[in-house]
């Protein structure tokens, strides 16, 4: 059995030569050489993607690292592939892979929280932790995953929760698929929500796609910065609530043909759609066209914008109307 392991920076791959100067900087190999327990669990082999802090990474980035990884599927050499990545945005590149992925070969990504300068480095435990669940069978069949801290999760469902603890990735109301338990991977939920494979064109990925999160009384400023681009996502209040002032210029953005999508920007829950009718109710958002997410903010802009290159908008979300 082969897995390999993609690096791509973030704080698993950092050093900190200069004191509190931590960067990326390690390769994939030094990161492997430094846990020989894994080739206990399968032959590694490894490959340099980039070497960044996750912020840096692009749409352009994550649609190369799904291609790169789907060439791994095709070559058939690798039996699972490790992404090794920085954790600010690791949910959003997992998620967009998730969503243009299309192969049985089990894709796991993971990171650090502390870097290998520090006292008690978590990046080798979630390497290896990693390794084992993609050697694992169930992990073929559940789409991407995201190992970190000995629980393995669905990539649409987790988030990031904590700015500095280890313990950082879950997923809000649904949790982790699987723990590991020294060497082996306790699965006990399958990932059931299947969502189509979306093939986006390369040309038309944009990152021209806003994403605001309503806030009381906030000026409708924020929302005109939409206009002229690609689309708006919007994480309304509650249920799916926005203030009345901001009516008029999503009015106009749907007028100017620009996608609304909406979801709610509590960390759990989803977009009533038939409970409120008052100004700036769910009502409201119906009415103005918006198309439902179940996703957090930044995974539904994901969505959007792999949606909109691969022109299925209409499939990738609900659009409920009043
Ligand atoms: N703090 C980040 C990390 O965990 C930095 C990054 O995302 O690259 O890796």
């Amino acid at each position: 059995m082969s897995v390999r392991i993609i690096s791509t920076g973030g704080t698993i791959a950092s050093t900190d030569t200069t004191g509190g100067d931590a960067a990326p900087e390690l390769s994939a190999e030094r990161l492997v050489a430094a846990i020989p327990e894994l080739g206990e669990i399968a032959d590694i082999t490894t490959d340099d993607f980039s070497n960044v802090p996750s912020p840096h990474l692009t749409i352009d980035d994550f649609y190369e690292l799904t291609q790169t990884i789907q060439t791994f599927e095709a070559d058939s050499e690798s039996d699972g592939v490790v992404v090794t990545i920085g954790t600010d945005i690791l949910e959003e590149a997992a998620y967009f892979v998730d969503l243009c992925y299309d192969g049985s070969m089990p894709v796991v990504f993971t990171g650090a929280m502390r870097n290998p300068s520090l006292p008690s480095p978590d990046g080798p435990a979630n390497l290896l932790a990693s390794a084992r669940t993609a050697m694992s069978d169930p992990a073929a069949e559940a789409g991407v995953l995201v190992t970190f801290n000995d629980r393995v999760y669905a990539a649409r469902e987790v988030t990031k929760m904590h700015s500095m603890n280890v313990d950082t990735f879950q997923a809000p109301e649904f949790g982790p698929l699987a723990v590991i338990d020294e060497t082996q991977v306790r699965w006990r939920h399958r990932h059931i929500v299947t969502e189509p494979t979306l093939t986006p064109k390369e040309d038309a990925l944009t990152n021209d796609i806003h994403a605001v999160t309503v806030t009381a009384d906030m000026p409708s400023a924020q929302i005109r910065g939409a206009t002229d681009s690609n689309g708006l996502c919007l994480a309304a209040t509650g249920a799916g609530h926005i203030p009345p002032t901001i009516i008029p210029v999503l009015e106009s953005l749907r007028d100017d043909g620009i996608p609304l999508i909406a979801t709610t920007r509590c960390p759990e829950g989803r977009l009533a759609r038939e409970t409120y009718g008052f100004k700036g109710s769910e009502a409201t958002l119906q009415e103005l066209g918006f198309y439902y997410s179940d996703l957090n903010l930044q995974k539904t802009r994901i969505k959007t914008i792999v949606a909109l290159a691969a022109d299925e908008l209409d499939v990738a979300f609900d659009r409920p109307t009043k």
